[in-house]
């Protein structure tokens, strides 16, 4: 199955690193889907450096609701309207920091949706979780509370302790975790749950993307750190192929 490979910029990059950004890029990738999440000012310039590239463009959230006295926030519909295709939703980072719970999360899911907009929904458990045995229960928990009925995105498995850090889970533990995402999404979804694309997300870099990128169920991958640097970025990517 074709892979996505999506970077999540966070809050970093800057307007005057696009163009330097963009050109490798340019010629996309055979055969791999190419997105990347950068701060919601980057979207419509990023959208201008990447004109005729077969590399998508999306947002890293938007608000629940879709207009009004929301002071901050951004709506589905307007990222919509100015060119971005998909929305990261529930990463880990926005459920640390700004206390985003499944339900939002969910919530947020069909407001995104809606707007034409396609949701990549992160999940992942901390690393007291994992120690304790808890890794798949917790990820199945999340799955049902953020994913809604009918839902037709991406899901993104992204241990929270390996994200940054430069650890990673064992062949082993990610095989099992994608195919029990793949069975709850099953579950849900059913057909539509079968195909749905699983990312893998957590200090992927060109070292290490070939390996992880050939694991059963994994359908790509989401990268935050190396992907602000497009050779590093193109490299996971010609991983994928
Ligand atoms: C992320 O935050 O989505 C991520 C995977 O980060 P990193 O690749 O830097 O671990």
């Amino acid at each position: 199955m074709r892979q996505m490979i999506a970077g999540n910029w966070k809050m970093n990059g800057t307007l005057a690193g696009l163009a330097g950004f963009a050109a490798p890029l340019a010629a996309g990738v055979d055969g791999v889907d190419l997105l990347i999440c950068p701060p919601f000012p980057l979207i419509g310039p990023m959208i201008a450096a990447f004109a005729g590239a077969p590399v998508a463009v999306g947002a890293q959230d938007c608000a629940v609701e879709v207009a009004g006295a929301h002071t901050g926030d951004v709506s589905a519909p307007l990222l919509a309207e100015i060119g971005a295709s998909h929305v990261i939703l529930g990463h880990s980072e926005r459920r640390a920091d700004h206390g985003e719970r499944s339900a939002l999360v969910r919530d947020k899911a069909r407001t995104a949706t809606a707007a034409g907009l396609i949701p990549i929904i992160c999940v992942g458990e901390t690393l007291a979780e994992r120690e304790s045995g808890e890794a798949e229960t917790v990820v199945r928990a999340q799955l049902a509370g953020s994913v809604p009925d009918g839902f037709a995105g991406l899901i993104a498995y992204e241990p929270v302790w390996a994200i940054g850090t430069g650890k990673t889970p064992t062949v082993a533990d990610v095989a099992a975790m994608h195919a029990s995402i793949r069975a709850s999404l099953k579950k849900q979804l059913g057909d539509a749950g079968t195909a749905m694309l699983i990312l893998y997300g957590g200090s992927v870099k060109p070292a290490n993307a070939a390996e992880l990128l050939a694991i059963p169920e994994v359908g790509g991958a989401l990268i935050g750190g190396a992907s602000l640097e497009a050779d590093d970025f193109l490299a996971i990517a010609q991983a994928a192929q």
